[in-house]
Order: structure tokens, then C-alpha cells, then sequence
């Protein structure tokens, strides 16, 4: 009997999960990575088992659907289809030739010092994304979380960031964060997002082809109501204040072009700011194989393949579009790895739905992403003296002098002139800031390793690794 062909997945969020468990009920052989102690990924995170929570569909929506994906899941474990590797932080991805396997290294366990080597025909990446961080006076204090992060402590770790809590930036992941905040039991102060409802009226039309998400949107507007949250639409963070931690923060009103309205700025006390600024797909494993770029995400193509021979790509990683485009993508992407697999041509009218789904959602992400940019200005409105990459403690007037005195023209003279983007986050936290501030684009960090990796798990690796 022949061996059934290998497939690695990487990322066990709605993507992953949707592209695992396609290729696995089509004979494919899957061994599913993620760093996370449980599949899910960002949308469906769950809480630790160990905190015994009796109710963890109250911090989610589409609950049945995760229901789903998790029973599927185990029943393919059981068969062993899947063998899913928690806890397993991928730093690298390389290949030999285009039709050799690819081997994936890993990081084991949360101190990360155990290499781990998989090796498959062909690999899916579903890495997600990560929130865009732009800096203001204050942003290091803390107190100041991601909105996302804030998100992340209450689904992983059923805890709240704060007590009073300011939600701030833009995006649609806001409207989550305040009303799941709010629910479970912070005082969130304000909502204050920079998008111009204006802007929201005038791309109605792609917005009502998705009758699902407008309803879904309705929900959030009516538990903030409910909830007496504030909602300060056109406005920004000007400052966060306070002496050793957060205690309160300032916000202002914006104009049509971005700019600060003289006069309306005030203070509102809070102890926690949860703020994002949109999201942007997380591609280093992508990089590392070779697969070219469209602007920040993953390039590919009808069937999700992108232009590396043997390598998927889905979700976030390919284009910021919410958990339900991500799970449509993965569907894709694991029915064509396993055709191809098998060595036959994919059906795409197997996959219509799916693919119909996928059109619809990113019309309407794009028709968002429009809606939902970091406000024009924010970098004139950042002081010099303000740190920008936190790991090397570059500040902005630093990287401007960079772009401006030194004639830096990119991200990664910047990088060489000022060591911003040189500390541990490798620049994923202070890229997009550095890039705004310096006038140059936001393009590809180009490392061979996608995480930090201790000298003893290189070493041990055999020579020709
Ligand atoms: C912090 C955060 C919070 C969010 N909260 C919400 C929300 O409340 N509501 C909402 O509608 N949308 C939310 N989103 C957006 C939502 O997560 C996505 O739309 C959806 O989850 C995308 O699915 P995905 O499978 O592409 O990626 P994800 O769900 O992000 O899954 C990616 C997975 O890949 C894993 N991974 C990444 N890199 C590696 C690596 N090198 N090695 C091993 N594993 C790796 C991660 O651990 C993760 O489990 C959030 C996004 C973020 C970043």
C-alpha cells in the first residue's frame, strides 16, 4: 500500500482548522502546528481548560459554527488523519528543490528551547495576522493594551485588562472588543474610533451585499447602547497620561481631512486603553519560503496556491477579511492541496459555494479597509520625543532625522541607521509606525527566522540545515 500524501498546516485558526480538516477527509495525512495551547486561533481562542470555565460561548458569536470545526477535529485525530502539534512555534519553513518536502522547524513549549522538525509534500500557511500599533505620547505607559490583546486576556484568560476602560483606534474589531469588555463587567468609558460614519454611508452598497454582516454590526450598536459605552466617531488619542500607569487618557475630534479640530479635545479618566489600528497579514513564514508579496499579504491565486510550487496560503495571512472569509479560504486551499496531491486537477465547481462566499466577503473587506484607515496625519501629530520602537528605544524624532537628514529611503536603512525594528519583535510591532513616520512604504522584513531561536536548537540541527 502506498503512503498517503503529508500536508503541514500552519495555524489552527478558522483557516487552518477549515484547510486541515478538507484535506484530511480527501486522504490527505495532516499534521496541524500552531502556538497555541488550543486550536482556535484568534476568533474562536478558548480559555485554558484548567480555569474550568463553565460557559465560554458567552464570549463568542458563531459558536456552533466553532462546535463544528472542533468535533470534526477530533474525530480526525482519533483516526489519525490530523495529528495536531500544540504549542509549536514555527520559526522556519525550507525546501530543498521545488518538488522536495518541506521541512518545517518548530520551538516546543512555552519556555521555546526544544526544536521540532515536520516534513510534508506540501504546506498550507494560515498565520493570521497581527494589529497595526501607532505610537502617541504615553502609548508605552501601562494600562495600554492592544484591543485585540484586551480581547485575547478575556477569551484566553477570563480577565478583564482593567475596570475602566477607553476602546480606541479604528477598525470593526473596536465594536467586539468594547461590547465583549462591557459584558463582562468593565466600565468602558468611551468608544473612540477615528473612521467618519460619512465614509460608511458612501460604500452602502458593497456594505449591503452582506446582509449578515450589517445585522451583526446592528447587534454590536445595540448591546453598546444597552451597556450606556459612548461612542465618539471622528475622533482619535491624542495622549495617554499618567505616573508610573495609565490613569487617564485625552482624545479629540477630527476633521474631514484627519486633522485635529482646535478646541475639542477633553480628558477621560480610565485605567486601561485598549487600541488597534486595523490589522495587517502576518507573512514571515511566506518570506521565508520565497512566495511573493501583493502589497502585505500572501499573493494567490483561484485555488490558494501561491507562486512557490507546494505551498498554500488562507485567511488573514493572505488579506484581512474576518473569520468567516478565513474559513472559506482554508476550505479552498485544502480541497485543491489534496487534489493536487493526488495528483488530479481540482474541480473548482466542487468548492463553488465556498468560492461564491470567498468573492462576496472580500468585496466587502475591501469595501471596509476603505472605511476603516489609520486617520491622515496621525504621524505629523506624533512629538519627537516620543519612543517609537519600544525594543531599542528609538523615538520618532530619531527616525524622521533618519528619513530626513540621512536620506533613508526604506524601511530597512531606517532600520540600519536608527536599530529600530532590531530588538526582539524584530520590528513586527514598530514596522508600520516606522514606515509612516519615515514617508517610506511598509514592505517585507526579509529574516530568515520568523521568531527568536536559542543558539542550542541551531546548533543541534544536523549540517546540512
Ligand atoms: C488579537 C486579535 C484578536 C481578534 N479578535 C477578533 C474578534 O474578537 N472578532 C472578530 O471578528 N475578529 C477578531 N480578530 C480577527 C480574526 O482573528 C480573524 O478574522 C480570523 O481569526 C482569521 O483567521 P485565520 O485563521 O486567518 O487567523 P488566526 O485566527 O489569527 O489564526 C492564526 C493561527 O496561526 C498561529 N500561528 C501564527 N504564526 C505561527 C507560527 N509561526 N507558528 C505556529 N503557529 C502560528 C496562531 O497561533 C493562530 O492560532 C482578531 C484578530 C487578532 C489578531
Amino acid at each position: 500500500m502506498t503512503e498517503p500524501p503529508r500536508l503541514t498546516v500552519v495555524g489552527a485558526g478558522p483557516a487552518g482548522l477549515a484547510g486541515a480538516l478538507a484535506a484530511a477527509a480527501r486522504g490527505v495525512r495532516v499534521t496541524l502546528v500552531d502556538a497555541a495551547e488550543q486550536a482556535g486561533g484568534q476568533f474562536y481562542r478558548q480559555p485554558a481548560p484548567a480555569l474550568g470555565a463553565r460557559r465560554p460561548q458567552a464570549l463568542h458569536h458563531q459558536w456552533r459554527t466553532w462546535e463544528r470545526l472542533r468535533d470534526a477535529l477530533a474525530r480526525h485525530r482519533a483516526a489519525g488523519r490530523i495529528t495536531h502539534l500544540t504549542d509549536h512555534h514555527v520559526w522556519c519553513l525550507e525546501r530543498e528543490s521545488d518538488a522536495g518536502p518541506v521541512t518545517v522547524h518548530a520551538l516546543r513549549g512555552p519556555a521555546q528551547e526544544v526544536g521540532v522538525t515536520v516534513r510534508a509534500d506540501a504546506v498550507l500557511l494560515a498565520t493570521g495576522g497581527y494589529e497595526r500599533v501607532l505610537p502617541f505620547p504615553g502609548w508605552t505607559l501601562p494600562g495600554v493594551v492592544t484591543a485585540g490583546g484586551a480581547q485575547a486576556m478575556l477569551k484566553g484568560g477570563l480577565v478583564l485588562p482593567g475596570r475602566t476602560v477607553v476602546v480606541a483606534g479604528t477598525g470593526p474589531l473596536l465594536l467586539p472588543v468594547a461590547t465583549g469588555l462591557a459584558a463582562a463587567g468593565a466600565r468602558v468609558a468611551a468608544l473612540v474610533e477615528s473612521a467618519d460614519p460619512a465614509a460608511l454611508l458612501r460604500r452602502a452598497p458593497a456594505l449591503a451585499a452582506q446582509p449578515g454582516k450589517l445585522a451583526e454590526g446592528a447587534g454590536y450598536a445595540a448591546r453598546l447602547l444597552r451597556h450606556g459605552v459612548r461612542t465618539l466617531a471622528r475622533h482619535t488619542v491624542v495622549a495617554a497620561h499618567g505616573t508610573g500607569r495609565l490613569e487617564a487618557v485625552t482624545v479629540a475630534a477630527l476633521d474631514r481631512d484627519g486633522r485635529l479640530r482646535p478646541g475639542s479635545a477633553r480628558r477621560i479618566p480610565c485605567d486601561t486603553l485598549a487600541v488597534g489600528h486595523g490589522m495587517l497579514p502576518h507573512t514571515d513564514l511566506a518570506e521565508t519560503l520565497g512566495c511573493t508579496l501583493s502589497g502585505t499579504a500572501v499573493r494567490v491565486d483561484a485555488e490558494q496556491r501561491t507562486d512557490v510550487p507546494g505551498v498554500w496560503a488562507a485567511g488573514e495571512a493572505t488579506g484581512v477579511g474576518g473569520a468567516a472569509l478565513a474559513l472559506a479560504e482554508g476550505h479552498i486551499a485544502g480541497r485543491s492541496a489534496a487534489a493536487r496531491l493526488h495528483g488530479t486537477t481540482p474541480d473548482p465547481g466542487r468548492w463553488a459555494a465556498a468560492d461564491r462566499a470567498r468573492t462576496r466577503l472580500r468585496e466587502f473587506a475591501t469595501a471596509l479597509d476603505d472605511v476603516y484607515a489609520p486617520p491622515a496625519g496621525w504621524a505629523d501629530r506624533v512629538p519627537d520625543g516620543t519612543v517609537v520602537c519600544r525594543c531599542e528605544e528609538v523615538t520618532a524624532g530619531q527616525v524622521r532625522d533618519a528619513a530626513g537628514t540621512l536620506g533613508a529611503g526604506d524601511l530597512r536603512t531606517v532600520k540600519l541607521l536608527t536599530r529600530a525594528g532590531m530588538g526582539w519583535c524584530q520590528g513586527r510591532m514598530c514596522g508600520p509606525a516606522v514606515a509612516g513616520l519615515a514617508g517610506c512604504p511598509l514592505t517585507a522584513g526579509r529574516r530568515p527566522f520568523a521568531r527568536p531561536v536559542p543558539l542550542g536548537v541551531l546548533a543541534a540541527l544536523p549540517e546540512k540545515e
